[in-house]
């Protein structure tokens, strides 16, 4: 860790001077691209990049790209400051930051297209969605030449885009995808929960719940897959706030029935929260690790003290 660590890149340019550094030095290089707004979930693939590599760079970087019009791009959660203190308190080496400008110049018109994945699912519920973030996942993996980078298991799909997407462009990038992490009583941490107001943070849960639902039914036994997938759909219909886009069990490199990764996506009131769990595993809530602060239930981060 250098001495004023976070060290704060803008440009590409300077991201890839740094990486190939690092490179030179003999350090394995490790990225892990975020949107800010850090909680434990993002905080747990920080740490496994800073134990399996010698220099890490995290990316904080809202991207318009994959936001479609309608969607939270203007109000999605913005909090520098905070993210850096984390970093800082974490030893991350680099943070990476840049403008909206710096990363889509006027005039930058050519986009990634990962076929077939983002025609189901989250693609077909979110046009656009998978192509900006494998737009700008080439983009970060071009400037940090990560030797690996981490993504989370919480966005099942974006980790199976980005993985086919490492491979078929001979990016020559490992793409590690970590296990989800959860709330105590098992909401998945997402810097969108912070829009969940009064009793949605309870509605919230119908996700957790719906997914707990299939894997029982799973365990028992069954495996016919409306079976499954209705498990979910009881549970989600008995919530009222809850409007559901998808609730699904499919084959967890392809997207498509059958298979055994049980995947939703939920409206809250004006929050769309997504999840996912392989059947036949434990559902278990699986904390942050140990030293991540929590005060009066709330799991964001605060400043290290
Ligand atoms: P985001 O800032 O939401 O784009 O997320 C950045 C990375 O953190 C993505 O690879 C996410 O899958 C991952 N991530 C988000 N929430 C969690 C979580 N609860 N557990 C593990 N990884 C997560």
């Amino acid at each position: 860790m250098e001495a004023d660590a976070p060290r704060l890149v803008e440009t590409a340019g300077d991201l890839r001077a740094w990486s190939a550094a690092a490179r030179c030095g003999g350090r394995r290089v490790g990225l892990v691209p975020t949107m800010g707004a850090l909680h434990a979930g993002h905080v747990s693939l920080v740490r496994r990049a800073l134990a399996e590599c010698g220099a890490t760079a995290v990316s904080i970087f809202v991207n318009p790209l994959q936001f479609a019009p309608g969607e939270d791009f203007a109000r999605y959660p913005r909090q520098l400051h905070a993210d850096l203190a984390i970093l800082r308190r974490e030893g991350v080496d680099v943070a990476y930051v840049p403008s909206v400008e710096a990363m889509y110049p006027p005039g930058a018109t050519t986009r990634v297209q990962v076929a077939e994945l983002d025609e189901v699912l989250e693609g077909a519920c979110r046009p656009g969605h998978f192509e900006g973030v494998a737009t700008v996942v080439l983009k970060l993996f071009d400037a940090a030449r990560p030797d690996r980078a981490y993504f989370g298991q919480k966005d099942a799909q974006q980790a199976v885009v980005v993985t086919r997407l490492a491979r078929d462009l001979d990016t020559g990038v490992e793409v590690v995808v970590c296990p989800t992490v959860r709330e105590p009583d098992g909401l998945a941490l997402s810097s969108r929960n912070a829009y969940l107001r009064g009793d949605e943070r309870r509605a919230a849960l119908c996700l957790f719940r719906a997914l707990g639902a299939a894997n029982e039914r799973f365990l028992a036994g069954e495996r016919s897959p409306t079976a499954l997938r209705g498990a979910m759909h009881t549970v989600l219909a008995a919530e009222p706030a809850a409007r559901v886009d998808y609730a699904e069990v499919v084959d967890e490199r392809t997207f498509r029935g059958p298979g055994t990764l049980a995947v939703l996506a939920v409206h809250i009131g004006a929050t769309r929260l997504i999840d996912n769990h392989r059947l036949g595993e434990p559902l278990q809530v699986s904390l942050p690790p140990e030293g991540e602060g929590r005060v009066g239930g709330d799991t964001r981060e605060g400043h290290p003290t």
